[in-house]
């Protein structure tokens, strides 16, 4: 650049994209994903799930109020939040072994903002028209033709916000009862107000800001370099095939010039409008859509397929070198991502494991400490423990409580003569405990005499125990 040259503004205006409809595996794979997620997302908070008449059928809620997660037949406490630890470390490892394997394949099939902008996009074909005709009333002035259109557009994408914010919202309480308040203005001021910004941030995010969130946003393209190698599998454009371009317009122009016919289908139909044959970019989110474009063209004019394709950088080497890539198996089945299987089939399994061995009932107890003991007036000595059972049924239970010692040890509860205990359903109840060492026994004596606290649910027959000590007078 000469030193009378204007160097180039630091801002410049968004390019609108206008991506053209596409057919091809890969955009059939995206519908299935696409009806799949948003099938999930809507429709799980209308699941019923029977759990007895004092907890919540909602099969999936996350009940702020009582402090647990409900998933079908899984209740997670707040004191088991590594269950919901290990969900989300299980998740990072997903994504570090899909990226590894096949790139960005998250962004391009799966991620909520590819999800919901291919679905803003479908509804903005379905009014105003494939791209050419997009492009065109983008171009055209503000006339009642345009504003029609573009205001049954929004109309539609703030209805797809309304019910995005929604269907969040039942996750949180019981989904009919919080409809039936939200139609009759009668739900709580904090539902409304989510639903809003919900509703807000999806148009926003899907239909107006679309490939920008990926491009600009979005903090995992630069993460997932990291988790890249030569190996992974991306989206690529066989150059060394391809060029030179150009239009093939008569037949000797087909041995002058390479495969692509820069007829520009694979930019057209590119939700991030880029090119791909410009080579890899951080903004290609490997949707496979170019692909598509490009296999139909080749079909077209009685080419091979595959002049955009899957492909890892030592396919590339090799095929311009002359050789064949290597099968995709060999890709994906490699030390990285094994080990990335591993882990996450480890974390699995520890999981499931200690979702069959947690207690069905929770137990602590705390000795009080102030003082550590008293002296009865029959000379006996006494220590007071608060002891806090958890009853995770769906209805009221009795629990017995006992303890087991070496030496003579006696107990008793305090409000209750027969040492049995009434736990409300999904309830924490503090009980308090005296245990009690007759005068001049060898546990009145000692300093610290260990025992084990036992407390058995009488209709469940599980039984569960702590242990802690005793403190005497050992003057
Ligand atoms: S779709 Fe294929 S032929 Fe057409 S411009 Fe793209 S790479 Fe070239
Ligand atoms: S270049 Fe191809 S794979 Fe990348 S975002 Fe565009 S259409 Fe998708």
């Amino acid at each position: 650049m000469s030193s009378t040259d204007t160097p180039p503004p630091l801002y410049s205006a968004r390019e609108p994209v206008f991506p053209r409809r596409v057919s091809g595996k890969f955009r059939t794979l995206k519908w299935w994903i696409m009806g799949v997620t948003l099938g999930i997302y809507y429709l799980t908070p209308w699941i019923r799930w029977d759990r007895g008449p004092n907890l919540p059928d909602q099969a999936v809620l996350v009940d702020l109020a009582g402090r647990r997660f409900f998933f079908f037949w899984i209740e997670i406490w707040p004191h088991e939040f590594y269950f919901i630890a290990g969900l989300l470390i299980m998740a990072g490892l997903g994504l570090f072994l899909f990226t590894s394997a096949l790139g960005r394949v998250w962004c391009g099939y799966t991620c909520p903002q590819t999800v919901w902008t291919d679905l803003f996009i479908l509804t903005e074909r379905w009014i105003e028209g494939d791209r050419n005709a997009r492009v065109r009333l983008w171009k055209a002035r503000w006339d009642f033709r345009k504003w029609r259109l573009r205001i049954t557009k929004w109309v539609i994408w703030l209805v797809i916000g309304l019910a995005t914010g929604g269907a969040w919202v039942f996750y949180f309480t019981d989904a009919p009862q919080l409809a039936r308040d939200l139609v009759t203005f009668s739900g709580h001021p904090i539902a409304y107000s989510t639903i809003a910004v919900l509703t807000i941030t999806t148009v926003l995010f899907g239909g107006f800001a679309r490939e920008q969130v990926c491009i600009y946003m979005c903090p995992w393209p630069r993460i997932q370099a990291a988790m890249m190698d030569e190996d992974t599998l991306t989206v690529a454009y066989r150059s060394w095939r391809g060029e030179p371009r150009g239009k093939h317009r008569k037949a000797e122009d087909a041995e002058k010039l390479g495969d692509c016919i820069d007829c520009m289908a694979c930019v057209n139909v590119c939700p991030v409008g880029i090119d791909i044959r410009e080579g890899q970019q951080l903004a290609c989110i490997t949707c496979g859509l170019c692909i598509d474009a490009c296999d139909d063209v080749m079909e077209r004019i009685g080419k091979p397929r595959g002049l955009i394709d899957y492909m890892a950088l030592t396919d590339e080497t090799a095929e311009r070198a002359g050789s064949k890539p290597r099968p995709i198996w060999e890709h994906v089945l490699r030390p990285r991502t094994m080990l990335y299987t591993a882990l996450w089939s480890l974390v699995g399994l520890g999981l499931v494991f200690a979702l069959f061995i947690r207690p069905e009932i929770d137990l602590t107890v705390a000795p009080v400490r102030n003082p550590t003991f008293v002296t009865l007036s029959d000379g006996s000595i006494r220590n007071t423990y608060d002891v806090r059972l958890r009853n995770k049924n769906g209805e009221e239970r009795p629990f017995h409580i006992s303890l087991t010692s070496d030496t003579l040890l006696r107990i008793d509860l305090e409000g209750t003569d027969n040492l049995v205990t009434l736990v409300p359903a999904d309830e924490t109840l503090l009980q308090r405990v005296y245990v009690t060492a007759p005068a001049g026994s060898e546990a009145a004596t000692a300093d610290r005499t260990p025992f084990r606290l036992w407390v058995e649910d009488l209709e469940g027959n599980e039984r569960a125990h702590n242990d802690t000590v005793f403190n005497g007078n050992a003057q």
